[in-house]
């Protein structure tokens, strides 16, 4: 079998690494991988491709900036030229960016099957362009592997029990990338070590993009800086960007975005995680941290649940108080909801048998 993977962002690279090495594992499997370019520097992409042995891509479109309607028409065009070349079987796509979307669409138009990885998830804000994205690609999927058990419910609920189509869940395959380079995690590059830091990232855009938020969140990350404990924030080019053209002060302790490697390294000896990143809220849970998320929603409920993934406004008083509550609190993934650290090796053997 042929499968067409389109990736294009940082943790569509994290978690392609070990879906990659699971179908490799099969025979019968052959991967033809895509790069729309969504994520572009080299700290963006390349280190991944690197650190993480994914093999290089087969296309690279070098698609990215513009609206979202301009990437993703630009990306559908370039897209359909490679998959009538490569006529797959089946295409892999991840998560909830303008490439998944782009992707997804080309494929059910050209009526070749789809599957998506972290299918199910959903946050209800469909300001968020992510929900979007999110939404309509499981409307055109064929095999949708969820993540969680509230991932197949949420699906379910939106009628996919009566639809024609796989729901499984596989697990977490962010889990089995946390798992499997644990072992190799290195430290950032002259980096001062301490311990029991917040380790923050900052990147979407009703979070950035709108200047009482962007604000209050940085007040409150300076303020923790310099009256509770060091904050280690590694900054996306595009929160950084934001920063600098509404000349907010930064006083945190900023770095260049890292690798995964280092992000790992910075996870274990974290004392909280601040961020209103997907897959970190999920990581510092993997590293049995507590994680306060500056957002109004998250797609993981489960970690809310559990009291151990703290849901706050973008309000100074709210996050330091969140911070300083939870800060080197130990968490434990007893539970096991996102599947142990087996969701490569399942997605595989499911596109095996398909
Ligand atoms: N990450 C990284 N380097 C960084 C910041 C984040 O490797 O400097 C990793 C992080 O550990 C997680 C993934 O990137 O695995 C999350 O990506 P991001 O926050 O960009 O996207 P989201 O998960 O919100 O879709």
């Amino acid at each position: 079998m042929k499968i067409f993977t389109i990736i294009g962002a940082r943790p569509q690279f994290i978690k392609a690494s070990v879906v990659s090495m699971a179908i490799a594992k099969h025979a019968e499997l052959e991967e033809i991988i895509l790069h729309t370019g969504q994520h572009f520097d080299a700290n963006m992409s390349d280190i991944f491709f690197e650190q993480l042995v994914i093999p290089p891509p087969n296309y690279h479109l070098g698609i990215h900036g513009g609206s979202h309607g301009e990437m993703t028409g630009r990306m559908m065009i370039e897209i359909e030229r490679a998959m009538l070349k490569e006529k797959p079987d089946l295409i892999l796509v991840y998560g909830d960016t303008n490439s998944t979307l782009a992707g997804a669409l080309v494929a059910v138009k050209l009526h070749i099957p789809v599957a998506h990885i972290e299918s199910g998830l959903r946050s209800y804000n469909m300001r968020m362009p992510e929900e979007v994205n999110r939404i309509v690609t499981d409307q055109v999927s064929d095999i949708l592997f969820c993540p969680t058990q509230t991932a197949v419910d949420n699906l379910y609920r939106e009628g996919f029990l009566n639809k024609p189509v796989k729901v499984i869940n596989v697990g977490d395959v962010m889990q089995d990338s946390a798992l499997y380079f644990a072992r190799v995690a290195t430290p950032p590059k002259d980096f001062t070590s301490y311990r029991g830091f917040v380790l923050a990232t900052l990147h979407r855009a009703e979070n950035t993009d709108d200047l009482d938020r962007l604000s209050a969140i940085i007040t409150a990350l300076n303020t923790v800086h310099t009256t509770v404990v060091p904050v280690i924030m590694p900054l996306h080019p595009r929160t950084r960007s934001f920063i600098e053209k509404v000349g907010i002060k930064l006083e945190v302790h900023f770095i260049e975005p890292v690798g995964y490697l280092e992000m790992i390294w910075l996870l274990q000896r974290a004392g909280l995680v601040l961020t209103d990143s997907g897959g970190l809220q999920k990581e510092a849970f993997f590293f049995n941290k507590a994680c306060v998320t500056v957002r109004d929603q998250t797609e993981w409920v489960e970690l809310v649940d559990l009291g151990v993934n703290l849901l706050v406004s973008a309000n100074k008083e709210s996050i330091v108080d969140a911070v300083t509550t939870h800060l080197n609190r130990l968490v434990n993934d007893s539970a096991q909801v996102y599947g142990g650290g087996l969701a490569a090796s399942r997605i595989a053997q499911h596109l095996s048998n398909a």
